[in-house]
């Protein structure tokens, strides 16, 4: 049979089981995908080096003759070092190698070769320290670099490229024709080839620009196509609803941020065009307040309010907040969420489809086909970012005629934001409730963990709660040094916090258990809570008053501020302690910038400059999917094209049913069906 791009790539000439599996490590499950894996740099074996003229510090290829091989020396089982002396006229080089017999023994003596690495050591004596060896006559110039994984080497990944380009011949191009030529971009094929096996480095560019383009274009008609349908819609306005006996109700008076940003969702809601609003407000900031006024407002109009946060122990929290608050003006709250016993659950989808629920508090549960309201008038979304492609798709059919308010505490710049939501007003809730005292944040190494717990026990006694989070739920082979949850609230338990009630918190936990965890915390039945990230958004409990952070390295500054944020949010003074062992600079002045700043906007600033953008614009920030070659924050640019032309397909060819448009309706088709990860 004929292999096509979706055959497994099992079936590839040369892979077999074992190496599939391999593959699959790093994403790559067709012989489509490998074509699509393409190399993250290229090695320029054209114009190496002699071992004098070579940049210190810099990888560069240095082509020298090899003049001598020492015995391998045995450091300790599984470490083995092997010395080679190579010299050209200008100098001498001593290269060191590690755990490579084969590689070692391969090469030969008085044998040019081509040492691809960094060279370091003295002007007399340059060295190298596990160099990629290359032969000095080999003829492909330029070799591409993949990611590449234990077992699976850059070189056996492009052996097999170029078989996948052999039994394929080529792929079907994503981009239409039409679009490809206005925007000058070059073909599927020939770009496929050049980012795989470039001739010259500009060329390779301007395959991967090619495909940056390709990889945005799908991305914005799969978002283009989630946000449709609610523009057009028209909605009955609503009538201006006199707020006061709320405010009044309230035990302590709104910010005027508070106030502006439901004033200014109250303008969207009386006018016939429903509404597309973003709150941007930092953590701690009260954006919760405004969903209540708003779903009191749509109650006081006869309609429905639905409330989804991503976790159902956000969810619990907001329903248990929106009851306390709205009950007393005789109005229904009730939680769904994928942990509601089907009876219950059946109960609330016919007192919905009744009307006799009048704010729905949940989580993508609400989403469920079984779900129909009797009169949705506004629907709220908290950290939408945190929901997957999919689950939006699934939001936007149903909120076609209400409207829609989003509530996120991650700085996004207004254009990628206009991207990823529609076309949305923006109200910044910018001001934080008065009384809070800022939370102290200390950064220490392991060796001071003994003094930190000592501290945490103090305010145990004291009747105050305290956070732990870690890295990861268990110890996985892979990722050995890192402090597990599990382990670590076993361990705590039996020692340092002997005597205190010590709970866990993971998101392998079933939705009820965590429900569970999560109550006997807010209540004070837990003291300290041993946690992974699944507390980072949102989680209210003002007794809490330490959050210590293991491995603090693991996690990005915006992430580390939403961690923080949860303490600091009752009338005590707070402590956010950053336990890390790294001493890598870099590392050390991104957690120091953590003492400096408060803000979360200053701070999304910090680690966008420290970082790079890379990591900032990830898609676990917004609940994109994946993107393998475009980068958000560079690519804004291309972005904003690629929308304009995905704007254009679409309204040209709405579902891209047109044959030229098919690759391309396959592709976005692909990216709507993959949920964004959950966060764990
Ligand atoms: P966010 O979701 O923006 O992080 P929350 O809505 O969870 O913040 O509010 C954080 C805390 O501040 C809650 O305990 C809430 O009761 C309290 N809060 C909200 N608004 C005010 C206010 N105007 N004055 C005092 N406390 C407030
Ligand atoms: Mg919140």
């Amino acid at each position: 049979m004929k292999p096509t791009p979706f055959t497994d790539i099992q079936y590839l000439k040369g892979v077999g089981e074992k190496r599939a599996a391999l593959y699959r490590k790093l994403g790559v499950e067709t012989i489509g995908d490998l074509l699509y894996h393409f190399p993250r740099g290229y090695v320029d074996l054209r114009a190496p080096y002699t071992i004098r003229e070579a940049p210190i510090f810099e990888v560069c290829p240095i082509k020298a003759t090899l003049t001598r091989k020492s015995p391998e020396q045995r450091i300790r089982k599984g470490l083995s070092i092997f010395k080679l002396l190579a010299e050209d006229e200008t100098g001498e080089i001593e290269i060191t190698l590690f755990n490579c017999r084969y590689t070692v023994d391969a090469l030969k003596a008085d044998t040019a070769y081509i040492f691809y690495g960094k060279p370091g050591g003295s002007f007399l004596r340059r060295e190298m320290s596990a160099p990629d060896i290359y032969p000095a006559a080999s003829d492909a110039r330029i070799l591409p670099v993949y990611p590449q994984t234990a077992g699976l080497s850059s070189r056996m990944i492009g052996r097999g490229v170029a078989q996948a380009f052999e039994s394929l011949g080529g792929l079907p191009d994503v981009i239409p024709p039409g679009v490809r030529e206005s925007e000058n971009l070059p073909e599927m094929d020939a770009a496929l080839r050049e980012i795989h096996f470039p001739q010259d480095l500009t060329q390779a560019k301007a395959a991967r620009e090619r495909f940056v383009f390709e990889e945005l274009l799908s991305l914005c008609c799969a978002l283009e196509i989630t946000h449709t349908g609610h523009k057009k819609a028209k909605v009955r306005p609503m009538a201006k609803t006199d707020l006061a006996p709320f405010y009044a109700s309230l035990p302590f008076e709104p910010t005027r941020a508070q106030v502006r940003c439901i004033d200014e969702a109250i303008a969207d809601m009386t006018g016939e065009t429903p509404m597309n609003r973003l709150i941007q407000g930092d953590v701690g900031s009260g954006k919760t307040l405004i969903a209540v006024a708003l779903a009191y407002m749509a109650a006081k109009n006869g309609r429905q309010a639905a409330v989804m946060a991503p976790t159902s122990i956000l969810a619990e929290q907001h329903c248990e907040t929106i009851s306390k608050m709205l009950e007393p003006f005789g109005l229904r709250v009730d939680l769904l969420t994928g942990g509601t016993t089907s009876v219950k659950r059946k109960k609330i989808y016919a007192d919905l489809a009744d009307g006799k629920i009048d704010v729905m508090v949940g989580t993508h549960a609400l989403l469920s086909d079984g779900v129909a309201f009797a009169r949705l008038g506004l629907v709220v979304t908290d950290e939408q970012h945190r929901f997957g492609v999919a689950q939006r798709v699934k939001l936007s059919e149903k909120r076609e005629h209400t409207h829609t308010l989003v509530m996120s505490a991650t700085p996004i710049p207004r254009t990628l934001a206009l991207i990823i939501y529609g076309d949305l007003s923006l109200s910044r809730l910018d001001e934080k409730p008065p009384g809070r005292t800022p939370v102290e944040t200390l950064l220490i190494d392991g060796g001071k963990r003994a003094r930190a717990i000592g501290f945490l026990r103090k305010a145990l006694e004291k009747g105050e709660q305290a956070y732990i989070v870690c890295p990861l739920v268990e110890q996985g082979e892979a990722d050995l040094g890192l402090r597990p949850a599990t382990e670590y609230a076993k361990a705590l338990a039996e020692k340092e916090l002997k005597g205190y009630r010590v709970g866990l918190l993971h998101g392998r936990m079933k939705a009820k258990e965590k429900e569970e965890t999560m109550r006997k915390f807010k209540s004070g039945e837990i003291q300290a809570l041993v946690s992974t990230t699944v507390v980072e958004v949102g989680v209210d409990v003002p007794a809490a008053t330490i959050i210590m952070i293991e491995n603090a390295e693991r996690f990005g500054l915006s992430q580390l501020h939403q961690l923080r944020g949860r303490v600091g949010r009752g009338k005590d003074k707070s402590w956010c302690i950053l336990v890390s062992d790294s001493k890598d600079p870099n590392t050390r002045s991104r957690l120091g910038a953590m003492k400096d700043h408060a803000d979360g906007f200053e701070i999304a600033d910090v680690d966008l400059q420290i970082r790079g953008p890379g990591d900032f614009f990830g898609y676990r920030q917004h609940g994109l999917p994946t993107l393998r070659v475009a980068d958000l924050a560079d690519d804004i640019s291309v972005m904003q094209r690629a929308q304009a032309r995905a704007r254009a397909l679409l309204a040209a060819d709405p579902d891209l049913s047109r044959e030229e448009h098919r690759p391309l309706a396959g592709r976005v088709g692909d990216l709507l069906q993959k949920v964004g990860e959950r966060p764990n």
